[in-house]
C-alpha cells in the first residue's frame, strides 16, 4: 500500500488521525497552496507562523523515522504529477468544511482516492443529530446531546502507527518565505511558545476564566485559537489537559462552540455566504462608513482601538469582536459578510466556520444568534470592561491624557475642541432604534 499523508490544518504528530491510520509506504507532504497564498498580502503574519510550524513538523516526523515533502504550487497539479510518476493508492487528510476546501478536495479526489479524517474536531458533524436525523440549530440541545463526551474525564487520543515505511522521495526542497513572496514577520509573544506550554500556563488562569475572559486588558484566556486552527494541538489534547481541573466547565463549553460552528457549516454550507436563518435583510451599502470601521476612525474610542489593534497585530479579543461586529451590523447596518471578509483577511486565528458562525451570531442571522433587539452599546461596553481606559489608551495614544469617563460618553472627547479626534460617524441610540425597526419588518422566509 502506497499512501500520501496530506497535512493541512493538522500540523502535529501527536493525536494525529492520519498518522494513526497510515499503513505501508507513506509520503507525508505539505503544500504551500498558491490558490490561497496568491490572495494574501506579502506581510501576512499567518504565513510566517505556518512556515515555522511546517518546518517544526518536518523535524518531528524525522524523529519518528518519516519526513515531510514540501511543495509550493497548485494542489491539483502537484497531485497529477505525483500520481503519474508514483501511482499512490490513496491520500489521507484531515477534514475542512469551507467552500474552497470542498472544491479543492473534489479536484484531488478525481486524481486519486481520498480518505478524509475528522481529528480537527471532537466529533464528526453526523455524530450529533436529533431523533429525526436532522441537525440541531440551537447550541444548548446540541451541547446537551453530547453529554457522554464532555462529562468524561478524557477522550481517547490517536496513537501513531509505528510500522510505516518512509516512501523513497527527494525530501530536500524547502522554499524560502521570500521566494513565495512573503516577508518574515515578528509574531506575538504567545506564538513563540509551544501549545503545550500555553495549555499548562492556562491552568493557573482557569479559576477566573469565566469572569476574566471578558476584560480585554487582561490576559485571561488560553490564546490557543491559532494553534487549534492549524492543528498544532488537537481539541482532544486541549480537552484532556484542562478537563480534569476544577472550574473547567465554562472553558470546555467554549471548545464546543467551536464544534457547533463547524457542525453548522458542514450541515449548511450555504451559510458561508447567506443568512443561516433565512431572513431577508436589505443592508446599507455605505462604503465610507465601512472604511471608517476598517481603519478604526469611527470616532468611537472602543471601536477604533479594537480595529487599529486588529490591523497592526492580527489580534482582537473575543468581547471586542462582539462589540465591533454588533456595531458594524446593527449601528452601521452593513452586511455581516463584509465584516466577516475583513476579519478573514486580518485575524491570525481566522477559521472559516468560527468566523462565519460568530459573525452571523452578531448579526442575528445565524444559528442560535443574539436576538435582533440586543444591540451592544459600545460606550456601555467600554465603561464596563475597560473602565480606566487601559486598553483604549494603550492603542489610541492621542487619548492618553483624556479623563477615562469621556472615553465612555458619546462624543465625550469631541467636546474638547482642541482634541484631534474624529466625530462619531453614527448616533448610537438612533442607529440602534433604526436597526431594530428594520429587523422587525424583515420578512422571515421558510428555512
Ligand atoms: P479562549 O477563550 O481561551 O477559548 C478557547 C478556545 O475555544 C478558542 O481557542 C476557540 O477555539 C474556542 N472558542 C472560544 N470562544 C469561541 C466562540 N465564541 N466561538 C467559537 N470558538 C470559540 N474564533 C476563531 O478561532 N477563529 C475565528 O475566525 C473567529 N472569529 C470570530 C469572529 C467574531 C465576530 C466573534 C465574535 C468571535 C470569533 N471567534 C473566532 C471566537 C473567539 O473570539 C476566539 O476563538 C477567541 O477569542 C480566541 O481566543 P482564545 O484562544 O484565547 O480563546
Amino acid at each position: 500500500m502506497k499512501q500520501i499523508l496530506w497535512f493541512r490544518r493538522d500540523l502535529r504528530v501527536d493525536d494525529s488521525a492520519i498518522l494513526h491510520y497510515a499503513n505501508g509506504e507513506v509520503l507525508p507532504l505539505f503544500i504551500f497552496d498558491k490558490n490561497i497564498l496568491n490572495r494574501l498580502e506579502s506581510d501576512d503574519k499567518r504565513v510566517t507562523f505556518i512556515y515555522k510550524s511546517v518546518l517544526n513538523l518536518k523535524k518531528k516526523l524525522k524523529n519518528i523515522g518519516l519526513d515531510l515533502a514540501i511543495f509550493y504550487g497548485y494542489p491539483e497539479k502537484i497531485f497529477q504529477i505525483l500520481q503519474k510518476k508514483h501511482n499512490f493508492d490513496t491520500v489521507l487528510c484531515s477534514c475542512d468544511f469551507d467552500s474552497y476546501a470542498i472544491k479543492r478536495d473534489k479536484e484531488v479526489e478525481c486524481i486519486l482516492p481520498m480518505r478524509r479524517l475528522y481529528d480537527s474536531y471532537l466529533i464528526h458533524p453526523n455524530d450529533a443529530l436529533k431523533s429525526d436525523d436532522t441537525p440541531y440549530k440551537i447550541f444548548t440541545p446540541f451541547y446537551k446531546s453530547l453529554y457522554p463526551l464532555w462529562s468524561s474525564d478524557t477522550i481517547e487520543e490517536y496513537s501513531v502507527f509505528q510500522n510505516n515505511i518512509k516512501f523513497d522521495f527527494d525530501y530536500t526542497f524547502i522554499p524560502k518565505l521570500t521566494d513565495m513572496g512573503f516577508v518574515p514577520k515578528d509574531l506575538p509573544y504567545f506564538l513563540e511558545k509551544s501549545p503545550d506550554t500555553l495549555c499548562t500556563e492556562f491552568i493557573s488562569k482557569l479559576g477566573h476564566y469565566e469572569d476574566n475572559r471578558n476584560y480585554f486588558y487582561l490576559d485571561g484566556t488560553s490564546n490557543l485559537a491559532v494553534y487549534l486552527r492549524f492543528g498544532l494541538i488537537s481539541p482532544k489534547q486541549v480537552f484532556n489537559t484542562i478537563k480534569k481541573y476544577p472550574k473547567s466547565e465554562f472553558f470546555i463549553r467554549e471548545l464546543f462552540w467551536r464544534e457547533f460552528y463547524a457542525y453548522i457549516l458542514y450541515h449548511k454550507p450555504s451559510s458561508e455566504f447567506e443568512n443561516y436563518n433565512g431572513k431577508e435583510i436589505v443592508w446599507s451599502e455605505n462604503k465610507d462608513t465601512f472604511k471608517a470601521w476598517c481603519d478604526g476612525v469611527t470616532g468611537i474610542p472602543i471601536i477604533d482601538a479594537a480595529m487599529r489593534h486588529l490591523n497592526t497585530t492580527g489580534l482582537i479579543h473575543n468581547r471586542l469582536r462582539m462589540i465591533t461586529a454588533s456595531f458594524l451590523t446593527k449601528n452601521l447596518f452593513l452586511p455581516w459578510q463584509w465584516g466577516e471578509k475583513y476579519f478573514a483577511k486580518k485575524l491570525l486565528d481566522y477559521d472559516a466556520s468560527s468566523n462565519i458562525g460568530s459573525w452571523q451570531w452578531s448579526a442575528s442571522t445565524g444559528a442560535d444568534s443574539v436576538p435582533y433587539f440586543r444591540v451592544f452599546n459600545p460606550y456601555t461596553q467600554s465603561a464596563k470592561f475597560d473602565k480606566d481606559g487601559v486598553f483604549i489608551k494603550s492603542i489610541l495614544k492621542e487619548l492618553i491624557e483624556v479623563d477615562p469617563k469621556l472615553l465612555h460618553k458619546e462624543n465625550g472627547i469631541q467636546e474638547n475642541l482642541f482634541m484631534d479626534y474624529p466625530s462619531a460617524i453614527v448616533d448610537i441610540k438612533l442607529s440602534r432604534a433604526n436597526a431594530i425597526n428594520k429587523f422587525k419588518n424583515e420578512r422571515l422566509q421558510e428555512i
